[in-house]
């Protein structure tokens, strides 16, 4: 690719042909202000809509300001990008914006972390000279088991649409109208519940408002924690523990786990769990099917469905149960980590405690948006009441430490209480994309050939791209698979499935990018990339330390197979941890 060369602030910079002047500043460390351009290198998309303005540079010889985040540098150019013209066209932008926007900074949901309010902030904005008196009040808040959508907070960045549609190809937000009227809205301006949303949350983790939030569940915990007659419990997932630090102004990947379990007792919950111990009765399960299937298959079996996908990601099975409802039988039909713990603490630890289900409350720690919905699923339900009583974020767990008055830098470690706490190596690379698949090939491999593995890493899983292939030897025994990320990548290998285009057992689909470390509850990360990264060694390193690596060697896991589920597949373990699927396109009456 040609390179050219440029002037910004009259330092010179090399750059590829085709780089936008925002990404040129980059390079020389300028940080130009936006409040719409977003870059996903992950994804290869780039949101440059030049929507808000709040970016333009002048460049010498063009007559007006130029959007730096969708103009592409030229040979020689000069830029400058903070003349006295730049500014003034900047704070009047963006005291244009603040005319129109909610004042009730002190309440709001993002306040601290409002991209908005940082610019106002920094643009050192004193006073709004011109407001717009008629509101767009009309627009009521949507409240979804997820997601909390706000109108009246949306600046019109389009960050939102461009990762439902092009990166997500979800479909369910669209822009519409113009000038003051201008919104983000669902197809038929219809609640996001009855819409085609997945409550993925790559919208929320990109919204730089509070237009697009989680569903707060955190004023429901703190009453079941004050209730002296309920047993709460908490289960908290993988990919939470490497990224709750950031909220502390811990570096990206610092793993906390002794000191979120702290923090949680602290707060009152009577047990901590690890959801872990589920993600390994997962594999249990899925590994198990998956070797059930590719035998059937094997033997002539027309009614057995391959590839098997992974179904452990709420807002992937929201996606394909949406999207391609004449396929329901290909995914696994193992329940999400989040759900198989449910059921086993209000089966078989109430059991074990001699308490009616009624009296314990399961509260999720998650990475994730969609596993709000998910307890809310009429699958999930025994006479009314859930298996998982509660989903909060990482986000939301953070808020509620900090409003403890605890810090979790000064926290001491603690541990998970037995038996739910205990987990292997395997249990948590569910964390990050390619790890679930890591993890069943792990467990296959020894049921195949009755030996011990001994070298547990398959790196040829791991990674970043989008779409992965690999083939994994499993003593002659050639097992194809395939690993994925992101529901754009999810659609496009569907598709091929669908088209007979692909010689697959297995497909490893998370709808969020890099996995769960990327949750849609996690805090905000807007797409960087070596954050992610972080996350995710963290993971990594955690599944070394492991004195247990694969799920079948967790001696918990062997208890209560022996004592309680039986095999897996069968009986008791078919009705607790396995689920179906069916076509929605109305949740609302599911
Ligand atoms: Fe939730 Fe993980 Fe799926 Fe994202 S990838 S929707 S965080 S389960």
């Amino acid at each position: 690719m040609s390179q050219i060369k440029l002037y910004i602030d009259s330092q010179p910079v090399v750059v590829e042909k085709g780089t936008t002047i925002i990404e040129a500043a980059k390079l020389l460390k300028i940080k130009i202000p936006t409040l719409c351009y977003m870059n996903l290198p992950h994804y290869h998309y780039e949101n440059k809509p030049a929507g808000c303005r709040v970016c333009v540079v002048e460049v010498k010889g063009r007559n007006n300001l130029a959007p730096s985040c969708s103009t592409v540098c030229s040979e020689g150019m000069e830029v400058l990008t903070s003349t006295a013209r730049v500014l003034n066209a900047r704070s009047t932008v963006l005291q244009l914006i603040l005319s129109d926007h909610p004042k009730e900074c002190l309440t709001c949901s993002k306040a601290g972390h409002c991209e908005l309010q940082d610019c106002s902030v920094k643009f050192g904005m004193r006073h709004i000279p011109v407001q717009r008196y008629a509101t767009i009040s009309s627009y009521e808040k949507d409240i979804s088991p997820s997601i909390v959508r706000e109108v009246d907070k949306c600046i019109m960045c389009r960050r939102c649409e461009t990762m439902c549609n092009d990166v997500q190809t979800v479909g369910a937000l669209h822009s519409m109208y113009r000038g003051f009227n201008a919104v983000v809205a669902t197809a038929f301006q219809q609640p996001l519940l009855e819409s085609t949303c997945t409550f993925c949350g790559q919208c929320v983790a990109m919204c730089p408002t509070a237009a697009l939030t989680e569903k707060d569940n955190t004023p429901e915990l703190i009453k079941l924690l004050n209730d002296p007659d309920i047993i709460v419990v908490a289960q908290t997932a993988p990919a939470v523990r490497t990224a709750l630090g950031e909220s502390f102004d811990m570096a990206p990947g610092t793993n906390v786990t002794g000191e979120m379990v702290t923090a949680l007792k602290r707060l009152g919950f009577d047990y901590v769990f690890d959801t872990d111990f589920a993600a390994d009765l997962t594999i249990m399960e899925e590994a198990s099917e998956l070797i059930d299937r590719v035998t059937r298959f094997a033997q002539g079996d027309e009614t057995v469905k391959l590839p098997m996908f992974t179904s452990c990601c709420p807002a992937w099975v929201n996606f394909f149960e949406t999207n391609f409802p004449d396929m329901l039988d290909y995914p696994s039909s193992a329940r999400s980590p989040q759900q198989m713990f449910g059921s086993v603490v209000k089966s078989y630890l109430a059991e074990k405690w001699e308490v009616k289900r009624r009296r314990i409350a399961v509260v999720s720690i998650m990475p994730c948006l969609a596993k709000k919905y998910e307890c809310t699923r009429n699958e999930f339900m025994d006479d009314e009441n859930p298996d998982v009583d509660l989903s909060i974020s990482t986000r939301e767990l953070a808020y509620l430490i900090k409003g403890a008055n605890l810090d979790l830098k000064t926290l001491p470690k603690g541990h998970f209480d037995d038996p739910l706490g205990e987990s292997t190596g395997a249990a948590v690379i569910f964390g990050a994309t390619g790890g679930v698949m890591e993890a069943a090939i792990r467990t296959a491999y020894d049921w195949i050939t009755g030996e011990s593995l001994q070298e547990v890493d398959f790196t040829v899983l791991r990674g970043h791209e989008g779409i992965r292939f690999a083939e994994v030897d499993i003593k002659g025994t050639i097992l194809k698979v395939a690993v994925v990320h992101g529901l754009g990548n999810a659609r496009k290998i569907v598709e091929k499935v669908k088209n007979g285009e692909l010689d697959l057992h297995a497909i490893e689909v998370m709808a969020c990018p890099g996995g769960c470390i990327g949750g849609g509850g996690q805090p905000l990360h807007y797409g960087n990339e070596s954050l992610l990264k972080a996350r995710q060694m963290a993971l990594y390193v955690e599944d070394k330390s492991k004195r247990y690596r694969k799920s079948h060697e967790n001696p918990f896991i062997k208890l209560i197979y022996k004592e309680y589920l039986g095999e897996p597949l069968l009986g008791k373990s078919h009705k607790l941890l396995h689920t179906h699927y069916t076509h929605k396109l109305n949740r609302k009456q599911n």
